[in-house]
Parts: C-alpha cells; structure tokens; sequence
C-alpha cells in the first residue's frame, strides 16, 4: 500500500499485512497530528520504505523520533526504541486508509472525555500495544 503527504512530497510504501493497526490517545501522538486520537499501523523495517526524499524528523523525547513533512506539515510516523524495528505510520496518510482497521485502542487513560467511541474493540493503558 502507498502513502503520502498532503503535498506529495513524502511518499512511502508498506508491505501487507502490517503487524498491528491501533489508535492511540496518548498526548504526544495528540500533540504532534493536533487531533483527539491518532490511528497508526505498526510494520517491520523490511516491510515499509520511503519512494521520495525522508521527511524531517523531529525527537519528541527520549528514544522517539517522530516524522513530518517540511513543505506541508503532514505527520507521517513514529518510531521508538522500545519498538526497536517496528515503523509507525499513520494510517490516515495511507491512499486507501479505509482498508486497514484498527483492533484496539491504548493510552485509554488519557481519551479526551468528549470523544465517546462506540466501536467496541478492548482498550489498554498507557501506550503499549504488545502488553495484554
Ligand atoms: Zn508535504
């Protein structure tokens, strides 16, 4: 599946199936796509590539990096340490977001109390996917 910025100028590729598909909550990912939730699919190193130049990479904290384009601002990704080998791309610059669904949501704890989903799918807290 391809991916790409509002402009054009960041462009990616990922392989299917992707590892994981969750939204999160968490108030970094808030502050960095400026929307209530953000929904972003985890894929190996070996399964995702940049088809353009990279975009800027901006190190929110310790072991974070997160990803946007220069020109337009678009959030692309993010990546952490404690992941090590896992890409985070968000969802909603895929070309075709509607044919990747989300299975869980994390950093429940921090939801906006006025963001009332009715998906029905489990929640965690704090931002790790892998934990049950
Ligand atoms: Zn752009």
């Amino acid at each position: 599946m391809r991916g790409r910025c509002l402009c054009g100028a960041i462009k990616f590729e990922i392989d299917t199936p992707v590892q994981t598909c969750v939204n999160c909550h968490c108030e970094s990912c808030r502050r960095q796509c400026s929307a209530p939730m953000t929904t972003y699919v985890g894929v190996l190193d070996t399964q995702w590539r940049w088809t353009s130049e990279a975009p800027k990479v901006y190190k929110s904290s310790p072991g974070v990096e997160r990803t946007f384009c220069a020109n337009c601002g678009t959030p692309i990704s993010f990546r952490s340490e404690r992941m090590s080998g896992i890409m985070h791309l968000y969802v909603a610059a895929l070309e075709e977001p509607e044919k990747i669904v989300p299975t869980l949501h994390v950093a429940h704890e921090e939801k906006l109390p006025w963001l009332k989903l009715a998906d029905g799918l489990p929640t965690r807290i704090g931002p790790d996917y892998t934990k049950d």
